[in-house]
């Protein structure tokens, strides 16, 4: 007998249909003899309605309350699960966020989890039940409700599944594993039956929406054993995160090829290149909480330097605009921008132990004329920025170069 979370998504709790689908597959779990705890999205489609409705009554919603909003999404769906469950004589019981006390920090709409309080949870299994828990939501020390970012619902699996300690977190999605990239993209993209966890928190970071960010982040850190698998699919092994590496022959050396649209950069001509001047260019953007990705800047000459940086594409303009306000003050010749672009990542800790990645990376592109904006790099990966109007062909020709449609790579 095992403990195990399932987390589903959105488009597989989409209708009623579908939500009778996961109570179907939760029995099954539970008919095994294990113990099973669900955590569920709302219905696909509900948080944006939520946050349309939300924008419709404030330009700039009011964090506290669209939070109270956003997060009633997820308690339709437990209800009708629980429901569904009870219809095929399963003992269920439903907790949203706060009943549950999944407590969290204070800030609003990406709030942190800090504590759960897994009594409850523990003496319904016992007592033989299903627990079918809220994702995406928790309440602050002050009994205000929060809500974990989009796509939280992750993190409320794996966070579960820590305090728990749960034999494994079952994320089940609407694709069957994590894959070598975006099928859409390569048709001949392969699913991945293993990836490590560095690798797997690499892929999140670099634009693959399977997991949510944090969700990675917390696995690493509490070692739960977490593997990704379609809802749509009676069987199927899907992909397992791992925290040891293979060291088989057949380890690939590149294990995917993450890609993001949602970026671009700002330059900084011609600044006085004296101690001081990244902290006073990239202070200012930190403080109004912009996240700043790349930066390069280039070897000074006559005493000035260029300073080139990326952002998330929706904090393009603001930041632009904050940097022309600053340019006398910095003394900048120039403030340019381009928000055309796309990041680029290869990613395998394959890496480590092989040379000649990067230049292979860099000929496949320039034997496409791709040309190559920014680079940077890190023990397994290689990132680089590129024109936004090469980026499919750019992820199919590494695809093919580093061969990852078959199992065992170059
Ligand atoms: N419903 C939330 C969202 O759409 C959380 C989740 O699905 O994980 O982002
Ligand atoms: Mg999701």
């Amino acid at each position: 007998m095992a403990l195990i979370v399932q987390k589903y998504g959105g488009t597989s709790v989409g209708s009623i249909e579908r939500i009778k689908n996961v109570a179907e597959r939760v029995a099954k779990f539970k008919t095994l003899g294990h113990h099973v705890v669900v955590v569920l999205s709302a219905m696909s489609g509900e948080t944006n309605r939520l946050l349309a409705l939300a924008k419709e009554m404030q330009a700039l919603p009011d964090p506290r309350e669209l939070d109270v909003l956003i997060s009633t999404g997820e308690q339709v769906t437990i209800a009708l699960l629980a429901m569904a469950l009870k219809a095929l004589g399963i003992q269920a019981k439903s907790y949203t966020g706060s009943q549950v006390r999944i407590v969290t920090d204070s800030a609003y709409t990406k709030a942190r989890i800090l504590a759960i309080d897994e009594e409850r949870i523990r003496s319904d299994l016992d007592a033989g039940k299903v627990v079918v828990v809220a994702g995406f939501q928790g309440i602050d020390e002050y009994g205000n409700i929060t809500t974990l970012g989009r796509g939280g619902s992750d993190t409320t699996g794996v966070a579960l599944a820590a305090a728990l300690k749960a034999d494994e977190c079952q994320i089940y999605t609407d694709v069957d594993g994590v894959y070598t990239t975006d099928p859409r993209i390569v048709p001949e993209a392969r699913r991945l039956q293993t990836i490590t966890f560095e690798e797997m928190l690499e892929m999140a970071s670099l634009g693959s929406k399977v997991l949510q960010l944090r969700s990675v982040e917390f696995a690493g850190k509490y070692k739960v054993k977490l593997r990704v698998l379609s809802s749509f699919q009676e069987t199927g092994e899907g992909t397992l995160i791992t925290f040891e590496e293979e060291n088989t022959m057949e380890q690939a050396i590149i294990s995917g090829i993450a890609f993001n649209r949602d970026e671009a950069k700002i330059t900084v001509l011609s600044v006085p290149d004296t101690p001081g001047i990244a902290y006073r260019i990239l202070g200012p953007v930190a403080d109004s909480n912009i996240d700043v990705d790349m930066i390069i800047q280039n070897i000074g000459a006559n005493n000035t330097t260029d300073f080139t940086f990326t952002v998330h594409r929706n904090e393009y303009h603001r930041a632009i605009e904050l940097l022309r306000d600053l340019q006398p003050k910095l003394g900048a010749r120039e403030i340019t921008g381009d928000d055309k672009i796309a990041k680029v990542s290869i990613v395998g800790v394959g890496m480590r132990s092989h040379v000649g990645i990067a230049s292979t990376m860099f000929k496949t592109l320039a034997d496409e004329g791709i040309n190559i904006l920014m680079i940077s790099t890190s023990e397994i990966k290689i990132s680089v920025v590129i024109n936004e109007k090469y980026l499919e062909l750019a992820v199919r020709v590494l695809h093919k170069a580093f061969n990852l449609e078959n199992a065992a790579s170059i």
